[in-house]
């Protein structure tokens, strides 16, 4: 049966303004399971209308403590539908349970990270001499735009929500076009754990038509954005218009993982970090280790222990018991991912798995066998560009140096890692790679209490951290005269 999903705006569950619901298409059996109303330029004044009048009203009296205990009470309810929420999650992006009940513990740990901070902000004061008086208040920006794509929607979500809501801002979020139902059950948590009507508004809806006005908009007094270096490049142009602070924006990576072990008795590690990177959210993640740069003579070892690896990957439906990939987000997403399958083959890697839809899981589904390209070299787009799929490729390198100039040849620079039993050279690559981002022999630490985001086109601000929350604050001085 079919499920119908509404827009929120002011407290209130409603369709968009002219009435357009869009089918929600499970990418496992490429079925509709359910329908969301997506909303117009119509419906996003109105969100940020309620945002902007929120700021002054109920909301603005939520002392600092009272914000970041709703934010720890919101936390518990998702810890207690997890269950259903996952199966929701697994429907809508076809996750495996483990990697949706995985995220939906991530957002709950954002909304007690930042929560905790709430009650911890504060000004200063200034010494200018006697007689003066000079005092600094941290303030709110005010109407805050989240804009999110699909790949991890609940993480990205709570990540930015959550400081925003701690500091005292309101929101007005859009979901990527691919994903809302999840955020869309999210939020409505949050209402049901009694947050003022206005403070969280969520418009699903088109990128090009509703992220365009929402972003052009004055009334908007901070951006965060979440997506492809394309957008992210449009969002930067409307944020000039008003001269919009922009608080983050994380944009694209294609992370390089440098394989420095001593010999090959010590790559069983990369080897399954390799697997990982193929496996996790069927690769459709920014800082995806997609980049293997191996020590030339520890080369077809490395290849052949990765093969070994994921030869053990189960890909198939969330539905069955064991899956560790399951498919792609959307039917787009398959055919880009299928596509840079045909460009690598075309420039002469070598394929040494995959490359296709895997055998017995029929033809319907998004699915992608786990790949492997080996004989790669930066010149190919495979290496260069980001794919967003279980696609892998694997270089070698002569010596560190080499590994290291190959690793920084490339527009992005979030995410990155290095497998080394040395100790010197775990710290010189770490300090040497041209990144936001760096792992020592395994990949973790994406959020909560570190920052997280990139330079170059991988994007600005952190998310994470004190500075994440900082970000959705501005300062005010006050100076007296006490003469
Ligand atoms: P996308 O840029 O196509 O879309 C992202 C969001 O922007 C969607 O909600 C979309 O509707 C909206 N949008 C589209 N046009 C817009 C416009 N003109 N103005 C404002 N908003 C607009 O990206 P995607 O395909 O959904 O996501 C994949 C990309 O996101 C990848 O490049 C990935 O690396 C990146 N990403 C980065 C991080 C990170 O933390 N660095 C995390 C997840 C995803």
């Amino acid at each position: 049966m079919h499920t119908s999903y509404q827009l929120l705006i002011d407290g209130v569950w409603r369709d968009g303004s002219d009435g357009t619901k869009v089918p929600v298409i499970n990418p496992a059996t490429e079925e509709a399971f359910a329908e969301v109303s997506w909303g117009t330029t119509e419906d996003a004044s109105l969100a940020l209308d309620a945002a902007q009048k929120a700021m002054t009203s109920e909301w603005a009296e939520w002392s600092p403590t009272r914000r970041g205990r709703f934010l720890f009470s919101v936390a518990a309810t998702v810890r207690r539908n997890i269950v259903e929420l996952s199966a929701l999650f697994c429907q809508e992006h076809g996750k495996p349970p483990h990697q949706a009940a995985g995220e939906l513990e991530d957002a709950a740990r954002y909304l007690e990270y930042f929560g905790g901070w709430a009650d911890k902000l504060t000004g200063m004061t200034i010494d200018l001499g006697r007689g003066q008086l000079d005092y600094v208040l941290r303030e709110p920006l005010g109407v805050t735009v989240h804009i999110a794509p699909w790949n991890y929607p609940l993480d990205i979500f709570c990540r930015s929500v959550a400081p925003a809501l701690a500091a005292g801002n309101t929101c007005v979020v859009k979901p990527a076009e691919e994903i809302s139902l999840v955020t869309l059950a999210l939020a409505r948590l949050f209402q049901e754990e009694g947050l003022p009507a206005g403070v969280l508004n969520i418009i699903p809806g088109p990128g090009a038509v509703l992220g365009k006005y929402l972003t052009e908009d004055p009334r908007v007094r901070g951006i965060v954005f979440t997506g492809s270096v394309e957008t992210g490049r449009k969002v930067l142009e409307a944020a000039a218009r008003n001269i919009t602070p922009v608080i983050s924006m994380e944009l694209g990576g294609k992370a390089p993982s440098l394989v420095f072990v001593n010999d090959a008795t010590e790559l069983d590690g990369p080897a399954g970090g390799a697997a990982g990177a193929i496996a996790w959210n069927a690769g459709q993640s920014c800082g995806q280790r997609s980049r293997w740069y191996v020590r030339r003579d520890l080369y077809e070892p490395f290849i052949e222990r990765v093969v070994e690896r994921i030869r053990s990957l189960k890909v198939g439906p969330a539905t069955e018991a064991g899956v560790s990939l399951g498919p792609l987000v959307s039917k787009k997403q398959y055919d880009k991912v299928m596509s840079y399958i045909q460009i690598g083959m075309d420039e002469g890697a070598r394929l040494v798995a995959g490359g296709g839809r895997p055998e017995g899981l029929g033809d319907k589904g998004y699915f992608v066998a786990p790949t492997v390209f080996a004989d790669c070299n930066n010149s190919m787009r495979i290496v260069r560009e980001e794919i967003f799929g279980p696609v892998i490729t694997v270089i070698p390198a002569d010596g560190l140096d080499e590994a290291l100039a190959l690793a920084n040849d490339n527009a992005f620079g979030l995410s990155s890692e290095i497998w080394t039993s040395d100790i010197t050279t775990a710290h010189t690559v770490a300090s040497r790679l041209d990144v936001g981002h760096v792992t020592i022999n395994g990949s973790a630490a994406f959020g909560f209490e570190v920052p997280f985001g990139g330079v170059k086109h991988s994007g600005l601000g952190r998310e994470g951290g004190p500075e994440a929350i900082l970000a959705y604050t501005r300062l005010k001085n006050v100076w007296v005269n006490l003469k």
